[in-house]
């Protein structure tokens, strides 16, 4: 029997549509993505990108305070990672997450720990191919992968990554290697402040390199990094090379400058990117429309419907604006929504 809704993605919006679908009793069934090194490289394991956060003050209902009794049912006390090394009460990003997940969970969602790596929307009902080579069939998908981070592309980039290059200071940034050390932020957005501030905490400093002379962030933001007497930025500069050796890893940077300036080189012993990001399509193969800056294109204002009838988007999958925490949930209950009456009008279901 083929399903009635698989839903693709382990973010709040993937999460928020098997909220919604399951209590429409649907029976989602989500492929949350498979637990492997390479996903793990590239930020796409299960949980997404709001398990690479710290805490989240901005998600309507999970103000910054006394949580315990709500974490207490869904997440094990010693997995629990909100107050280190904030010493602040409020959810944390991977909590959130988690309480999604088994909010959905609790509604009846059942969950298959793989990727898709193929579709084939040609044919109804849909096939989707996991990681694990199984096929399986539904009527109705919601695609909610999100998006990762981006890299430079530099061949020392990958050299070194894992040996002191990284995307999240939150995964990484703890590490003994960064504790007392410089380190470099590459990007001048909110992330790139985001991630220079967290890693305040641990490094002795943080350079954060940007090719303009003005910030991206937001002002409070940015406000934020010039008040840290631990954060220097570097302005008007690229990363042109990660510099390291086998024994150490990381060692330093070498910096070109965007307006004349000559190169410069600084000492570091780790570099995170915070370039920006692009979203998780590749296992759609060309199946679904996508827009000018290939993330899937939705083909009605204010809807979640793509250029397939009966395939929804959802999420920073479809998104390169919000890109929120709030607006993915939002996305996804939409999905849902769509994807129900879809599958009521088409499929009788
Ligand atoms: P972003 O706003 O797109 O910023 C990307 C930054 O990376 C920009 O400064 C950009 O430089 C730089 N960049 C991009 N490609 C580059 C390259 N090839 N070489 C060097 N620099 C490069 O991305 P983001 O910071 O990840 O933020 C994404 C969204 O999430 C935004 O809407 C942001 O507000 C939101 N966000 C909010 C928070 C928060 O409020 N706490 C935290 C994180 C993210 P240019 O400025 O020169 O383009």
């Amino acid at each position: 029997m083929p399903e009635k809704v698989i839903i693709i993605g382990s973010g709040p919006a993937a999460w928020t549509a098997a909220v919604y679908s399951a209590r429409a009793s649907l029976e989602p069934l989500v492929f949350e993505g498979a637990v492997t090194e390479e996903n793990r490289l590239a930020s796409t394991l299960p949980l997404g990108q709001l398990a690479l956060t710290t805490e989240v003050e901005n998600f309507p209902g999970f103000p910054a305070g006394d949580l315990s009794g709500f974490l207490d049912s869904a997440i094990d006390e010693k997995r629990r990672v909100t107050m280190a090394p904030h010493n602040k009460e409020g959810v944390s990003g991977p909590e959130l997450v988690e309480l999604m997940r088994q909010q959905a969970v609790n509604f009846g969602t059942r969950i298959i720990t793989e990727d898709v790596v193929d579709v084939d929307f040609d044919k109804r009902p849909f096939r989707l191919t996991a990681s694990d080579e199984k096929v399986h069939e539904s009527h109705a998908v919601i695609v909610a992968t999100g998006a990762r981070a981006n890299y430079l592309g530099l061949p020392s980039e990958e050299k070194y990554k894992n040996r002191g290059v990284s995307a999240c200071a939150v995964c990484d940034g703890a590490l003994p290697r960064f504790r007392n050390r410089p380190l470099a932020v590459v990007g001048g957005g909110d992330s790139a402040v985001e991630e220079a501030d967290y890693l305040s905490k641990f490094a002795s400093t943080v350079y954060m390199i940007h090719r303009r002379d003005e910030l991206r962030a937001s002002k409070i933001m940015a406000q934020r990094a010039m008040n840290n007497p631990k954060i220097e930025i570097l302005w008007n500069r690229t990363l042109a090379e990660v510099l390291g050796d086998e024994q150490n890893g990381v060692t330093g940077v070498r910096l070109s400058g965007t307006a004349g300036e000559a190169e410069m080189i600084k000492e570091v012993s780790g570099v995170f990117l915070a370039i920006g990001h692009t979203p998780n399509i590749a296992f759609l193969k060309g199946k679904l429309e996508l827009t000018e800056k290939k993330y899937i294109r939705r083909t009605a204002p204010a809807r979640t419907y793509t250029s397939v009838e009966g395939v929804f988007a959802a999420g920073d999958v479809a998104d390169d604006y919000y890109r929120q925490a709030i607006t993915a949930a939002g996305s996804g209950c939409m999905a849902a929504l769509d994807a129900e009456r879809w599958l009521a009008a088409r499929v009788g279901g």
